[in-house]
């Protein structure tokens, strides 16, 4: 056998890419393959086994195995010494491979005489393509450059996999990008799309992963590093210094781009024959594979920046990434692994849905794609490794589900899903100017959440009678800095504008907890979620809130204004922060400025605390608004964002209706006006519910109206109320059970 040497590796790979630079179908490439490297290595047997679909390896090419077991063989992930390798994604190098752990006989390859076996994953940036073995009848145990060199032909063969080089006439595996792909992730914002794929950060494509001259690839490797080195010293020269987190991150991206050892790495790689951005792409690979198994917060993090440098450095290197020139494609469904919210705002409803990695159900991104009703799935795994530009796609956003590149049957049946929903939405339009009585006589008020512009033109098409949840924070959080009193001015008036006289319930800053200000100094609290926000931070550092009231009161201009102060936890809150909307009133007449003809200034009930403040406070208050999300959090001790714990208590829960109900009875004792603003009020069978429990007012997503509406038309809330409180007299858990069957009943 001879001595592989960094030369040999090279020579290898020469071999290999003139073999791919000749013309010939899939299978003939691969038997080519398989037989060179047989050749170089000096080995009886090299076999390339792809994955069939993400459970089955199939022996796709063999030199020295019994060529008749060629797409025969197959076994399952984890199955003999080739399952194990592409299971564990590790090399498995053993002079006696029949004794290993695992060994599987297959008589049909006849392996059992081989004693060696060196079995390498195929694998691009952690995706599992298929394993390289080779094997030999000799006892031994392969040399660490052998093991190098082979590894770099497998990371070569990735490359092919993945832009389908094998793919063709005589080879029965579709390339890795042509297979159909379901996701399972979290509900972000529900609803159905279809389209195609728009990266926001595209993939990046490597054409040319073995190099001729090593000497050329090494200068082009230090210029883009160079470049790197530069682009990172301005952004951190242009980061504003308040930002600990993003200052962090920037100081790990300088340290790796200055890293000796990254770029020694990475140079011994070209100088064993890959191109700079296989280079780059290996040691890509290596760092996600630790991050595979890294469990630790801290250092995965560390690692998750050496991959986004690792892609900017591909980025420089192969001029691909802007976009530029690239057109989106008709019905842009995006996908990435996380999106800021302005980001997202500059994408705007030109977007049919949109699929993340990350993310959370609360995040910035989650808020912005539920004001804008776009579909949102969050915590989809691998979907920017799987999907490419253009690739047809599904998103789900009810189950939480994606369909990437579905077959005929999934598209059909997907078809089928939004067709029904287009009907129903013809159904609710029919009764939009309609309103929400039941066959009680019961007429329940339906209103709008909204927090953008961009929400307005909801009013009138929805249905709603009005903005009973106007979230400002938004405002805030998409900007890079502090907004000014008049820009906010301006954006106020502006909606007031476009409701063209219903009412617009302003929720005044609700920030902290999970809405973290860019350019505020973010406060490390053990549980931000009952933490320094809201209400709490407008009266300790009333600012902010003064301005906020004095834009709202100045967009007025005279006409009606509502304003409500969030997460109020007991009465004397509630007075301090009326004091400063008097305050703002009395210094608005002194400067001759026009005075709202009526002004309201309510509270939301957002803390069970509130619930039982003493009677001067429901008699002062102007109104309350539930906000279903932060009391029912409180109320179950289970944090709306944690995906453990988020859906284990029933918001149809008996205890929790009953507290809702109490609440009713209080705000109708002192006649106070009273709303309901939570998620829950676009959920039909909930909305339902509340209205029976005396509910007046609802206020959700504006394309929930529909639905919510059409339900209570037909039910009769006193004979609902009847079930709720029978299931109560049971000692039911929940109501829900008895309700819908009431519902389908016929209510
Ligand atoms: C709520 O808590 O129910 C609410 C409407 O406010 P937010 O979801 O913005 O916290
Ligand atoms: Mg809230």
């Amino acid at each position: 056998m001879p001595e592989q040497t960094e030369t040999e590796s090279r020579k290898l790979l020469r071999r290999l890419r003139d073999t791919m630079a000749e013309e010939a179908a899939g299978q003939e490439r691969l038997d080519k393959i398989t037989h060179l490297i047989a050749d170089s290595m000096g080995t009886e047997v090299c076999s390339v086994y792809l994955f069939r679909d993400e459970e089955t390896l199939e022996l796709c090419a063999t030199e020295g195995l019994n060529p008749q077991a060629v797409h025969e063989t197959r076994m399952r992930l984890g199955e003999g010494l080739v399952g194990r390798v592409a299971r564990t994604g590790k090399i498995i190098n053993s002079a006696d491979a029949p004794k290993e752990k695992g060994f599987r006989y297959m008589p049909e390859t006849g392996e059992e005489i081989y004693s060696s076996f060196l079995g390498i994953p195929v694998q691009r940036l952690g995706e599992k393509l298929g394993v390289l073995v080779v094997q030999s009848k000799e006892a031994r145990l392969f040399s660490s450059d052998e093991v190098y060199a082979l590894e770099v032909v497998a990371m070569v063969l990735a490359e092919m996999t993945e832009l389908g080089v094998f793919v063709g006439e005589g080879a029965a595996l579709k390339a890795r990008h042509q297979q159909a792909v379901m996701f399972r992730g979290t509900t972000g914002q529900e609803g159905a799309a279809q389209g195609h794929v728009w990266l926001h950060e595209p993939r990046v494509v490597i054409t040319n992963p073995v190099a001729e001259d090593p000497e050329k690839e090494l200068t082009r490797l230090r210029e883009a590093v160079d470049d790197l080195r530069v682009r990172v010293d301005e952004m951190l020269a242009g980061a504003p210094s308040g930002d600990k987190e993003q200052m962090e991150v920037l100081e790990a991206y300088r340290m790796f781009a200055n890293s000796k050892g990254w770029l020694r790495r990475m140079e011994e790689d070209i100088g064993r024959g890959l191109s700079a951005e296989a280079a780059v792409e290996k040691e890509q690979s290596t760092a996600r594979a630790r991050m595979a198994v890294i469990s630790d917060p801290y250092l995965r993090g560390r690692l998750h920046d050496l991959d986004d440098l690792s892609n900017r450095l591909l980025r420089i290197l192969t001029g691909q990434g802007a976009q530029t020139g690239a057109e989106m494609p008709p019905d842009p469904i995006l996908i990435a692994r996380n999106i800021g919210p302005a980001e997202l705002l500059d994408y705007g409803r030109s977007l049919k849905g949109i699929v993340l990695e990350e993310g959370s159900v609360g995040s910035h991104a989650a808020i912005v794609a539920r004001a804008l009703a776009i579909p949102l799935v969050i915590h989809a795994e691998r979907i920017t490794t799987e999907a490419l530009n253009g690739d047809h796609i599904m998103v789900d956003g009810d189950q939480g589900v994606v369909h990437l590149r579905p077959d005929e049957t999934v598209v059909a049946a997907f078809r089928d899903k939004i067709a029904m929903q287009a009907k129903a939405q013809e159904r609710y339009a029919s009764i939009r100017d309609k309103p929400a009585t039941t066959l009680c006589g019961k007429t329940i008020s339906l209103q709008m959440n909204a927090g953008l512009m961009a929400d307005l033109p909801s009013l009138d098409g929805s249905g709603a009678e009005g903005v009973g949840l106007f979230r400002t924070e938004l405002q805030f959080l998409v900007r890079n800095q502090m907004p000014r009193r008049s820009e906010l001015a301006a954006l106020y008036s502006r909606v007031l504008e476009a409701a063209n006289g219903k009412r617009v319930v302003f929720r005044t800053l609700d920030i902290g907890s999970d809405k973290v200000l860019p350019y505020m100094k973010p406060n490390d609290e053990p549980n931000p979620a009952l933490g320094w926000r809201a209400i709490r931070v407008g009266l300790d550092k009333p600012g902010v809130l003064r301005m906020q009231l004095q834009a709202l009161l100045r967009a007025a201009n005279g006409r009606p204004l509502s304003v409500m102060f969030p997460f109020v936890a007991q009465y004397e809150e509630f007075t301090a922060a009326r004091a400063e909307m008097d305050k703002a009133l009395a210094r608005e007449r002194i400067l001759g400025h026009a005075i709202p003809e009526h002004i309201e200034v309510g509270a939301m009930l957002e803390t069970p605390s509130l619930a039982f403040a003493p009677d001067k406070f429901f008699e002062m208050v102007d109104f309350l608004s539930i906000g279903g999300n932060d009391l029912k959090q409180f109320f179950f001790a289970a944090d709306r964002e944690n995906e453990r714990v988020r859906r284990r208590y029933d918001s149809l829960n008996v205890s929790f209706l009953t507290f809702l109900e109490q609440i009713v009875a209080r705000c109708a004792a002192s006649n106070t006006a009273l709303s309901f603003c939570g998620e829950d009020a676009g959920r039909p069978v909930e909305a339902a519910c509340l209205a029976a429990i005396g509910m007046p007012t609802l206020s959700m997503r504006p394309a929930s109206i529909g639905p919510v509406k059409s339900v209570l038309r037909r039910v009769n809330l006193d004979a609902l109320r009847g079930v709720i409180h029978d299931a109560r007299d049971r000692g039911d858990m929940s109501v829900r059970g008895a309700v819908m069957e009431h519902l389908r009943n016929g209510g």
